[in-house]
């Protein structure tokens, strides 16, 4: 673990910007990144920073690095990377299937997907599930601003949606859907109807498994009943409650999630630097 610059105070380093800057850009102490026009603008007129403003730089394949900003004409600007505070690492956690809803709800489960530390989402098509598209670029922006603000070092991967039977019937086969043992990842519906177990019973016996269960939400029409009798069919599919209410689909991905990172994800450990 690189030790922080320590000319920064812990108190600065907190508040120094984060700029996800993807890994085509290798960072080594003493390179000069030229940045886009869009990252110019962000750092100069969104966030106002003057020359020589020190930021925090990171990606996953570089971990994370400080580098000072210096202007470039009256619209661009380059990084000076300075050094390196945390090291690459891999960010392992559940994934979200989720059948997107309205547009404001849709990009608040995207963010609080990426606050809660998944790995992977894959938006599905239910047979009531509000759209057949997604914006896939504007889920990627909200997944970036989301990373940069809660200090991940990754950006969780986002597929473009996909029917719900096609995920499932290649589950296993999904190259990343088996753990390293050959497990395949226990996939736990949020059913709100029907027999389910108290989610803190749920899944018990995948609790210290690796991999971290997937979960697999709804729409507002929840899902049908055919849906459900699929789903009952497959030995990784396991139905979980999240209590007596019927929540919003943006509630149950935030309590489900919740509840497995601190069940079984990295709800022991503490954010960096705060240690
Ligand atoms: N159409 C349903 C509500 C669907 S809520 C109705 O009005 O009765 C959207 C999704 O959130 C559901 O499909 C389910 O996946 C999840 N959900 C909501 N409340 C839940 C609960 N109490 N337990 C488990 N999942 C729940």
């Amino acid at each position: 673990m690189a030790l922080p610059d320590p000319s920064l105070t812990y108190s600065e380093l907190v508040t120094t910007p984060r700029l996800y800057l993807p890994f085509e850009r290798a960072f080594n102490s003493g390179l000069t990144v030229s940045l886009s026009r869009e990252q110019s603008h962000y750092l100069r007129a969104v966030l106002r920073l003057r020359e020589g403003t020190i930021i925090r730089v990171f990606n996953a394949q570089r971990g994370e690095w400080l580098a000072s900003l210096a202007f470039e004409g009256k619209k661009d600007a380059t990084l000076q990377i300075e050094n390196c505070l945390r090291d690459a690492q891999e960010e392992t956690g559940p994934w979200l299937l989720f059948a997107p809803v309205k547009k404001a709800q849709t990009d608040l489960i995207i963010q609080k997907a990426v606050e809660l530390g998944v790995e992977k989402i894959i938006p599905v098509e239910t047979k009531r599930s509000n759209s057949q598209r997604i914006n896939l670029e504007r889920f990627e922006a909200i997944a970036v601003e989301a990373a940069e603000q809660c200090e991940r070092l990754t950006i969780p991967v986002i597929e473009d949606i996909v029917p719900l039977h096609h995920v499932l019937s290649c589950w296993s086969e999904h190259e990343d859907a088996l753990s390293h043992q050959g497990t395949v990842r226990p996939l736990l519906l949020c059913a709100e109807s029907g027999s389910a177990l108290p989610i803190t019973q749920g899944f018990q016996e995948h609790a210290k498994t690796q991999p971290l269960p997937a979960i697999l939400v709804g729409p507002e029409g929840g899902f049908e009943r055919s849906e459900l009798d699929a789903l009952a069919q497959l030995d990784f599919v396991t139905n979980i409650g999240l209590g007596p209410r019927i929540l919003r689909a943006e509630t149950a991905v935030i309590a489900a999630l919740a509840i497995v990172q601190a069940w079984c994800g990295d709800w022991q450990m503490s954010p960096p630097g705060r240690r």
